[in-house]
């Protein structure tokens, strides 16, 4: 699970948001290197679905940053792999207003816009949905509707594409979401649960792998290899 990547300053708060493009670069020619490839959540689902064996890495980029398109792709284009990206289907273009909004310091980050979605499409990037507007789905006062279906139909029309992997803000979700969710048509939906994705995992709550500013190469080759990240799953 990565959200930007770029270079930030010292004093830049939330840095867990954030890798650096070198980071970045670096992780990607290790998972080359050990013989995994970087693919969609898509592709990960259908793996997990037919039991194949293939080495994989599913790359998922929330929020959909312009960060992505400038500084990501290019690296992954590198690679020939492929990732999910998960933009916000009301705030194509602008920025992270739910993080600004609440003055916490946060910064702002531009969004893609249409264009540059479709450059992703283009280059065989898999376009999630990461709601309407990014409000924590299990307040009481969100619209499902349109946080969810509106923001599906929404991200297909513009996009003249299937959006059938739906990622949860903040990873908030109960019973109810994931009914919604499915009800949309969405295949897959990922969370903020830590661990390696497995055959044994619900579709609808896939579990992630945090990689951050902090993410050292030696700490990235314990999240992939080892059973670290597993067992913080319920924690
Ligand atoms: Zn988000």
């Amino acid at each position: 699970m990565y959200h930007s990547i770029k270079l930030i300053e010292k004093s830049e708060v939330m840095k867990s948001l954030h890798v650096a493009p070198n980071a970045f670069k670096r992780q990607m020619l290790i998972l080359k290197k050990l013989g995994f490839r970087g693919c969609s959540v898509m592709d990960a689902g259908n793996a997990l679905r037919s039991g194949s064996t293939e080495k994989l890495v599913a790359l998922t980029f929330d929020d959909g940053y312009v960060n992505f398109y400038n500084t990501a792709l290019p690296i992954l284009d590198a690679h020939n792999f492929s990732a999910t990206v998960f933009p916000v289907a009301g705030l194509v273009g602008k920025s992270n207003v739910w993080d600004t909004e609440k003055n916490n310091g946060i910064s702002a980050n531009p969004l893609m816009s249409w264009k540059q979605l479709h450059g992703c499409v283009d280059q065989g990037i898999e376009i999630g949905c990461h709601s309407m507007s990014h409000r924590s789905l299990i307040d009481p006062k969100t619209d499902l509707e349109s946080e969810v279906v509106n923001a599906k139909k929404k991200l297909a029309n513009n996009l003249k594409i299937n959006v059938e992997t739906f990622c949860y803000p903040y990873g908030h979700y109960n019973n109810n979401i994931m009914s919604a969710v499915s009800a949309a048509g969405f295949l897959s939906a990922v969370t903020m649960t830590r661990a390696r994705a497995t055959d044994n995992d619900d579709l609808l709550q896939l579990p992630r792998i945090p990689i951050t500013w902090h993410t050292l190469p030696h700490l990235f080759l314990v999240k992939l290899l080892t059973a670290y990240e597993d067992n913080r799953r319920n924690k």
